[in-house]
């Protein structure tokens, strides 16, 4: 099988990039179909469509209704061909972001991404969450390119919620151990290829950037500041996670956190919670060093992420709800089988048992 390593063909990054990345979009079309929620336009909407402006580029602003379903997709497709716009540009959170790849991928035009938050490794890569109109799940769109530029304004996710950065470093915290995982296994990656060496320090980078500089950027996230711990912080949630969960690939963490999701009282957390946790669990599963674990729940505790099914919610009927987590989690087509090793539900509910004790041992100390 092939190496295949693929990544946004741009990536833009630092204070008040919202309102400067026209100078580079420019390039890419000379008219823009702009979305974003009601929210994200009052927060930055002038600042992205004067900064287009100033460069000569033609904008229409429109409004995403909030789901990023078939039928929302087609509504802004026809209001694109109305304006004549040769380009897309997606300004928000994850269904904003996805609805506006989707649209550049139907309609065959560059699409740039604006997130507004660094809370997952989504807006790097070449897919999207397709949901029903009443918002449950239906498909994943899988394209064949990724977008063509992703910007990040730090200004602005410096003043987004905490607990968003945070969720961020939790997904990018698994990135590192289930790139390891998919290495060893000679895994297909999400880019439908076997890893590179390149993909594999990008995840180690990934981690290393965390454990330096995590809880130094969740201190200048609470006071709503711009530091070089929050840049590093945004770069390793966004584009080093990214790149590494993509083109390396995904293994128990993530199906972990996928199996999570049947549990009604972990509905309230953000996806990286759920996988900072199913970390913990690979980690278990796989018989990490003492060491390695310890690190990982000493910064998962600094930072402010569970590890502890306590944390998470989950306090009563632990055993019987873990069985069913632990038997989602290993679902045929699921990526806990990239692991080196057979899985099975017993193991997998094992390790998720054993990481929840080593979690409440941690917090005891
Ligand atoms: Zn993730």
């Amino acid at each position: 099988m092939l190496k295949v390593i693929q990544s946004p063909a741009k990536y833009l990054q630092g204070p008040n990039a919202a309102a400067q990345f026209g100078q580079y979009a420019k390039n890419l079309a000379d008219s823009f179909f702009v979305i974003a929620d009601d929210f994200v336009m009052k927060l930055a909407g002038d600042q992205v469509l004067t900064g287009l402006g100033a460069h000569g580029i033609r904008c229409h602003a429109e409004r995403f209704n909030g789901e990023c379903s078939h039928v929302e997709i087609k509504r802004l497709i026809t209001l694109l061909k109305q304006q004549g716009c040769r380009g897309v540009v997606g300004v928000g959170g994850g269904k904003t972001l996805d609805t506006a790849k989707a649209i550049g991928y139907y309609e065959n035009l560059p699409v740039v991404i604006v997130p507004t938050i660094a809370s997952t490794d989504a807006p790097t890569s070449a897919l999207s969450v397709i949901y029903t109109e009443s918002g449950e799940f239906e498909e994943y769109l899988i394209y064949p390119k990724n977008p063509d530029m992703v910007v990040m304004d730090t200004a602005i996710i410096a003043k987004a919620p905490v607990r968003l950065l945070v969720a961020g470093m939790g997904d990018a915290l698994s990135t590192w151990f289930e790139a390891k995982a998919c290495f060893d296994s000679r895994a297909t990656s999400m880019a439908g290829g076997q890893s590179t060496a390149a993909a594999l320090s990008l995840a180690r980078l990934c981690y290393d950037t965390l454990l330096a500089e995590g809880e130094k950027a969740r201190l200048a996230a609470e006071v709503g500041v711009v530091t070089d711990a929050l840049e590093r912080i945004v770069e390793a949630n966004t584009y080093l996670s990214g790149i590494g969960f993509e083109s390396s690939g995904l293994a128990a963490a993530h199906a972990i956190h996928n199996g999570f999701t049947i549990l009604e009282e972990c509905h309230h957390l953000y996806h990286g919670e759920k996988v900072a946790f199913g970390t913990l669990s690979q980690l278990v599963l796989q018989n990490s060093p003492m060491e390695e674990i310890e690190t990982v729940m000493g910064f998962c505790q600094k930072v402010g992420l569970p590890i502890t099914l306590a944390q998470m919610g989950v306090k009563q009927g632990v055993e019987e709800k873990i069985a069913a987590v632990a038997k989602t989690t290993c679902a045929e087509g699921e990526t806990i089988h990239n692991m080196p090793f057979a899985v099975t539900p017993d193991s997998v509910c094992a390790a998720i048992l054993t990481a929840d004790r080593l979690g409440q041992q941690w917090l005891s100390r």
